[in-house]
């Protein structure tokens, strides 16, 4: 039987996946971007990381079928299937109040690295740094001359991004708060994490 936690607009939930459980985040209502990252149960300074993920595959956008790896290059997450048009960043920082100053926005404007800190916080975690994001249904793409063109997520109302967990992990997503760029066309509007099996 699934079990789904709701991720509340501009927040973020963190959730226990044990190794060979499915999860989907699901964007609820659409065009929501939602941060994810993935810690190592054994040690958090193992975690999904974008530039090993886009050596092992060979990609930039992953696609179902590929196997993201951690900062060991040990598989963490496996990308099951994905019902929104696809693209999913793994290249932009979270925001921060640090993107918020340097892009002009209010720095107390909640986001998505506060969100990651504070449920980490609650586990009684701390993090040394804060690691890229898997930005899920966020629209940027590498244009021919190299430059990065950003639009607002195209995922409909109930597209869902299905992993199984190659190890124990603390998987987190944050519905991304950004005002900046318009990736999410408009207000934040909530996701959630849907423990499958
Ligand atoms: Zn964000």
């Amino acid at each position: 039987m699934s079990e789904m936690a709701e991720i509340k607009p501009g927040t973020a939930r963190a959730v226990n996946v044990t190794a060979g459980q499915v999860v989907r985040v699901v964007n609820t209502q659409g065009h929501q971007v939602v941060d994810t990252w993935a810690f190592s149960v054994g040690d958090l300074r193992e975690h999904l990381s974008m530039e090993h993920s886009r050596s092992a595959t060979y990609r930039i956008l992953y696609q179902p079928g590929d196997v993201l790896v951690s900062t060991h290059f040990r598989p963490m997450l496996t990308i099951l299937a994905d019902t929104s048009p696809g693209i999913h960043d793994t290249l932009h920082a979270a925001c921060s109040a640090e993107s918020n100053v340097f892009y002009g926005a209010p720095a107390e404007d909640p986001n998505c690295q506060d969100n990651l800190k504070g449920v980490m916080a609650e586990r009684g975690l701390a993090l040394d740094s804060i690691p890229c994001p898997w930005n899920l249904f966020e629209h940027a793409v590498v244009q021919a001359d190299g430059s990065l063109l950003d639009e607002p997520s195209a995922a409909a109302a109930g597209d869902y991004v299905e992993l199984r967990a190659e190890m124990d992990l603390v998987l987190v997503c944050s519905a991304c708060p950004s005002s900046v760029g318009d990736i999410s066309q408009g207000e934040p509007r909530g996701a959630a994490i849907e423990l499958i099996s």
